[in-house]
C-alpha cells in the first residue's frame, strides 16, 4: 500500500457537470476511497437526491435516515449525520436521501440560500479532532441551489468528463456559470482538476476528445485518464468502491493513480 503527501489544509472538491451520465458520482466514490486507501481522511457529501454516491458506499439513506437535508433545510449539525462507510475505515459519508429533492423549493425562500452547505461544513471542519485531509461533493446534474451550494463550499472543482461524442458540449456553459459564482459567491473557487473518463482505447473518437480536451486545459487534465471498465460499473451494486471490489482491476489502478496524481500536485494557489 502506498502512502500520499497529505494536504496542509482540507481541499474542498466538487464535482461537476450539469450533464448526466458523465461519471460525476462515480469518481466522486472512487477517488474518495482511493484517497482514503492511501492515507487520507476523506469525506463525500453526496448532494443528489439520487444518493447514488451513499449507495455505492454502502451507508443506510432511506428516506427519513439524519441527512445532507436536515443539515441544508433545517440546520442539523453535519457531525451528526456523518456515517462511516463499510468501504474504507477512514471514508465518511454525509448521505442524501428523497427527502433532498423538496430541498431546491425549499432554499428559495431561506435566508443566505447559497451558503447553508459551506457554513455547515466549515463548522464541522473546525470541530473534528482528527481533521479531514479531502472533502468530495457529489453534484445533481443540474445549476440549481443544491449545486450552487456546493460550488461555494468548495475551493476546487472537478469536472469529469467523458470522452464520447458532445463531450464538450455544455461545458463553456458550465464554466461561465463557475465564473459567476467567483465572482459573486466564491472569490476561491477554481476548475483545477479535469478528469477524462469512460475512455475506450479502441474508439479513434476517444483520442480525438481526449486530444482536444488537453488542448483546450493543458494545466487542468489529469495524465491519467480512466478506462471504460464493467468492474467500474458492477462495483456500486456491491455498495463498493471498486478500489475494494477489485484492487487489481484496471479501474481500480486507475483510479489510484488519479488520486496520486491530485495528492501530488496539491492545492493550486
Ligand atoms: P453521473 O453521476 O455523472 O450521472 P455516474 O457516475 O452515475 O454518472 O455514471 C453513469 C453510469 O456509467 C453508471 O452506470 C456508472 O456505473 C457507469 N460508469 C461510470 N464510469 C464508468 C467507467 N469508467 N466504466 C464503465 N462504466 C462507468
Ligand atoms: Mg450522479
Amino acid at each position: 500500500e502506498t502512502t500520499l503527501p497529505l494536504p496542509a489544509r482540507t481541499r474542498i472538491f466538487t464535482i461537476s457537470n450539469q450533464k448526466g451520465g458523465v461519471g460525476k458520482t462515480t469518481t466522486v466514490v472512487n477517488l474518495a476511497a482511493a484517497l482514503a486507501r492511501s492515507g487520507a481522511r476523506v469525506l463525500v457529501i453526496d448532494l443528489d437526491p439520487q444518493g447514488n454516491a451513499s449507495t455505492a458506499l454502502g451507508v443506510e439513506h432511506r428516506e427519513g435516515t439524519a441527512s445532507v437535508y436536515d443539515v441544508i433545510v433545517n440546520d442539523a449539525e453535519m457531525a451528526d449525520v456523518v456515517q462511516t462507510s463499510p468501504d474504507q475505515s477512514e471514508l465518511f459519508c454525509v448521505p442524501a436521501t428523497i427527502d433532498l429533492a423538496g430541498a431546491e423549493i425549499e432554499l428559495v425562500s431561506m435566508v443566505a440560500r447559497e451558503q447553508r452547505l459551506a457554513r455547515a461544513l466549515r463548522t464541522y471542519l473546525d470541530e473534528i479532532p482528527e481533521g479531514i485531509d479531502y472533502v468530495l461533493i457529489d453534484c445533481p446534474p443540474s445549476l440549481g441551489l443544491l449545486t450552487i451550494n456546493a460550488f461555494v463550499a468548495a475551493s476546487e472543482v472537478l469536472i469529469p468528463i467523458q470522452c464520447e461524442y458532445y463531450a464538450l458540449e455544455g461545458l463553456s456553459q458550465l464554466l461561465k456559470n463557475i465564473s459567476l459564482i467567483e465572482k459573486h459567491l466564491n472569490p476561491k473557487l477554481q476548475v483545477s482538476t479535469i478528469l477524462l473518463t469512460m475512455f475506450d482505447s479502441r474508439t479513434n473518437l476517444a483520442h480525438q476528445v481526449a486530444e482536444e480536451v488537453r488542448e483546450h486545459f493543458p494545466k487542468q487534465v489529469l495524465e491519467t485518464i480512466i478506462p471504460r471498465s464493467v468492474r467500474i460499473s458492477e462495483a456500486p451494486s456491491y455498495g463498493q468502491s471498486v478500489i475494494s471490489y477489485d484492487a487489481a482491476s484496471p479501474g481500480a489502478l486507475s483510479y489510484l493513480e488519479a488520486a496520486a496524481e491530485i495528492a501530488k500536485r496539491g492545492a493550486p494557489r
